[in-house]
């Protein structure tokens, strides 16, 4: 049975932070101090440089390959929450 009152509220959509690398940071979740996990994302970034890859084709590969294009979401390694992001734009 759900219990509602005890129930922490998470933010739908997770804070900027301008970590590149994992980092100790609180789980609103967990209620914990924990270090984050990473995961590389497509962003706004990767949507712009694939139709800019429309007029130059020869560079299409690297607008979704290349990681350091990407958006970085940390996650609490836990509960897989996500506790912050690093857009690229
Ligand atoms: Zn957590």
């Amino acid at each position: 049975m759900l219990d509602i009152e005890n129930m922490v509220p998470v933010e739908a959509d997770p804070p900027y932070v301008p970590h590149k690398k994992p980092y100790r940071t609180y789980c609103p979740r967990c209620q914990i101090v924990t270090t984050t996990v990473t995961h590389r994302k497509c962003g706004l970034l990767n949507l712009l440089l694939f139709i800019l890859c429309l007029f130059l084709p020869c560079f299409f590969v690297f607008c979704f390959w290349c990681k350091c294009f990407k958006d970085i979401e940390h996650q609490c390694p836990e509960c897989k929450t996500p506790v912050g992001r690093r857009d690229r734009i």
